[in-house]
C-alpha cells in the first residue's frame, strides 16, 4: 500500500511552523541523510526546524551539513524533551513506528503536534496523521527528493541538500547494488551531480574511514566467527560483548559486516548477531525473493525491508542464535529456490 498525502502536507506547511524531524535508533546513512536534507529544505521554506534522534550517529556521517546540530536523546534528554514539547509538527523520517525512537517514543506519542510520516518501510503504524509511505522507493532520501519536487520547490535544492540525499541513496542501496532497479533513482542521481556533488569524494567519506581496529574486527568476524550452512544457503556471524571490546568497537564499526556473509556464492540468507548492553542486535540480509523482513517480524519482533531487516532481542546471544538455527529447516524450501 502506498500513501502519498502530498497535497495535505503541502497545505500544512504553507505557513511557518516549529518542526521537529525525528529518525530511528542506530541511525544509518538514510536516516541522517533524509533528516538533514529535509531539515535544510524546511529551513529554506521559513520554518524553525530541529532534528532529533534517539542515539548517536556513526562518525562516517559526520560531514553532512547540519550534523552537529542534531539533538541526541541519549545524550541530552532535557533539550530533546523541550524540542518535542515545543514542536507543532513532528516528522518521522525513515522509520515506520514510533517505538523505534526508544525512550523518546512516549514523549512524541504524548505530543499534540501534527505527526507526519515520510518513509519507505512496509506496514507503517497508525500513529501518524499524514503519511508519505512508498515502500518501492530505494531510500527515504529519494522520497525527500520527490517530496521537494512535489512541493514545487526543486529550485530550493542545493549542493548540501544533494549531498545528504546522495548519502541516503548510496547507503540504502549498498552503493547501487540492491533495491535500485528503478530509472527514477538514476534520474535523481543525475540531477544531484548537476547540483555539484562530488560522488567519488562522498563515497570516500562514507566508506574509506576505517580505523585499524574496525578493519581487524572485520577480519576476525570473517575468519573466526563466520558459520556457513550450505544446506540452508545461510551464513551468519556472532560477535559477543567481549569480541567487540577486544576490537575497541565504536558505533558504526559493524556496518556492512553482514554483507560479507551474503557475498558467498549460493548463500541467500545472512545474519549478524551482536551482543550489546542487555540486548542482542540482529541484522538480516538476503538475496532476491527471500523476505528477511517477514523472518524478522514473525520470529524476532523486528522488521525492515525484503532484503535487509533487523531486530533487537532480549534473549541471550546463545539463545538468539540457537532460535535462528532451529528456524532454518522451515525456511529451507524458500532458501533453496531463491529467484
Ligand atoms: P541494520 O541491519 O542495518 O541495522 O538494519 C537493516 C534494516 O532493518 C533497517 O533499515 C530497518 O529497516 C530494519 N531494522 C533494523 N533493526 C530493526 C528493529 O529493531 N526493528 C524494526 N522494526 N526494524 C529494524
Ligand atoms: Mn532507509
Amino acid at each position: 500500500m502506498e500513501n502519498t498525502d502530498f497535497n495535505l502536507i503541502s497545505e500544512l506547511i504553507s505557513h511557518p511552523l516549529r518542526i521537529l524531524i525525528t529518525s530511528h535508533s542506530n541511525p544509518d546513512g538514510d536516516a541522517i541523510g533524509s533528516s538533514l536534507a529535509l531539515w535544510a529544505y524546511m529551513k529554506k521554506k521559513g520554518h524553525t526546524v530541529q532534528v532529533m534522534i534517539p542515539d548517536p550517529y556513526p562518525d562516517f556521517l559526520a560531514w553532512m551539513k547540519g550534523h552537529n546540530e542534531i539533538l541526541i536523546f541519549s545524550r541530552d534528554e532535557r533539550a530533546c524533551i523541550q524540542a518535542i514539547e515545543a514542536a507543532e509538527l513532528i516528522i518521522s523520517s525513515d522509520y515506520n513506528n514510533l517505538g523505534r525512537l526508544n525512550d523518546a517514543a512516549n514523549y512524541v506519542r504524548k505530543s499534540k503536534a501534527v505527526k507526519v510520516l515520510i518513509d519507505h518501510h512496509l506496514n507503517p503504524s497508525d500513529e501518524f496523521d499524514y503519511q508519505i509511505s512508498i515502500s518501492r522507493i530505494s531510500s527515504t532520501s529519494e522520497i525527500i527528493y520527490n517530496f521537494i519536487e512535489e512541493m514545487g520547490d526543486s529550485h530550493l535544492l542545493d549542493k548540501e541538500i544533494a549531498e545528504c540525499i546522495y548519502a541516503g541513496i548510496i547507503t540504502d542501496t549498498g552503493s547501487l547494488s540492491y533495491a535500485c532497479n528503478y530509472v527514477k533513482t538514476y534520474v535523481i542521481l543525475a540531477h544531484l551531480f548537476q547540483l555539484g556533488i562530488d560522488g567519488e569524494h562522498l563515497h570516500r567519506l562514507i566508506y574509506d574511514t576505517y580505523s585499524e581496529s574496525r578493519l581487524r574486527l572485520l577480519g576476525f568476524s570473517i575468519s573466526d566467527q563466520l558459520v556457513v550452512l550450505p544446506e540452508f544457503h545461510t551464513a551468519f556471524i556472532t560477535l559477543s560483548k567481549e569480541d567487540l571490546a577486544r576490537f575497541d568497537h565504536q558505533i558504526g564499526d559493524t556496518e556492512g559486516v553482514v554483507n560479507y556473509a551474503l557475498s558467498i556464492k549460493d548463500i541467500n540468507l545472512a545474519a549478524l548477531f551482536m551482543e550489546r548492553d542487555g540486548i542482542v542486535k540482529v541484522s538480516f540480509r538476503s538475496k532476491g525473493s527471500f523476505p528477511v523482513n517477514t523472518l524478522a517480524a514473525q520470529h524476532f519482533n523486528g522488521g525492515g525491508h525484503r532484503n535487509a531487516a533487523g531486530a533487537n532481542c532480549t534473549t541471550t546471544l546463545e539463545e538468539t542464535v540457537s532460535k535462528f538455527r532451529l528456524l532454518l529447516p522451515s525456511f529451507q524450501p524458500m532458501l533453496k529456490s531463491v529467484y
